[in-house]
């Protein structure tokens, strides 16, 4: 990763969403992108320029145009029209992101587009996160690592956010995947986790 004077960088062309610029690289803020946040809490996966990236959750392309600054292409999943035509205008500036219109939870929808890849990237903060990353399990190469962007709010609002963490290490454990922990996000995104995943 790239980091100019403490601050997390990426190289490509700004402007994306009114993104700061340092020393002609693209700030990648902790406050706008749980992704980066990790990375400021030193616990982030290496990404690298030989990386296939499969993104479940792109939203607007934020992080995705982040991740793609530094790996070969990523497979931007997203089902929401809107963020999907944002998503689309941060493509065309872009060779490598292939954007997906689709629900995570049907990756029959893309499988026939998406090769293998180096990493899994999930943020969709919805009930069932842990079904839908078991769901695109098999995208992962051999040597893969998937990471998990937790909301437990988004699972269940009347337990408490470490109650549903372990609940969904339980759930991520007899799906045959392998995580050593919760990685929580404060202070840059309170209540909010991360899980680095590999299959066992
Ligand atoms: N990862 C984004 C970023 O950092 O720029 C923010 C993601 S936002 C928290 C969650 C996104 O997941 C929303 O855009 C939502 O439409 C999308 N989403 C919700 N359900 C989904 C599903 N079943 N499959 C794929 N994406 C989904």
């Amino acid at each position: 990763m790239i980091w100019i004077g403490g601050q997390l960088v990426s190289e490509g062309p700004g402007g994306v969403y009114g993104e700061r610029m340092i020393g002609g690289y693209r700030h990648w803020s902790p406050k706008r992108s749980k992704l980066s946040a990790l990375y400021y809490l030193g616990r982030g996966v290496e990404l690298e320029k030989h990386h296939r990236v499969l993104y479940l959750g792109a939203a607007n392309g934020t992080t995705v145009s982040h991740v793609a600054d530094y790996v070969e292409v990523v497979y931007a999943v997203e089902p929401a029209p809107r963020p999907m035509q944002d998503l689309l205008v941060v493509a065309q500036k872009r060779r490598n992101i292939i954007p997906l219109m689709a629900d995570a939870r049907t990756p029959s929808q893309y499988l026939p587009l998406v090769e293998k890849v180096d990493i899994i990237y999930q943020d969709v903060a919805q009930p069932d996160q842990v079904k839908i990353l078991l769901t695109n399990a098999g995208f992962l190469a051999p040597d893969g690592v998937m990471v998990f962007m937790l909301k437990p709010r988004s699972v269940d609002v009347t337990r408490s956010p470490a109650d549903v963490a372990a609940t969904v290490e339980e759930g991520l454990s007899s799906g045959g995947i392998h995580t050593d922990g919760c990685i929580w996000l404060s202070p840059y995104y309170p209540d909010h986790a991360a899980l680095i995943c590999t299959p066992e």
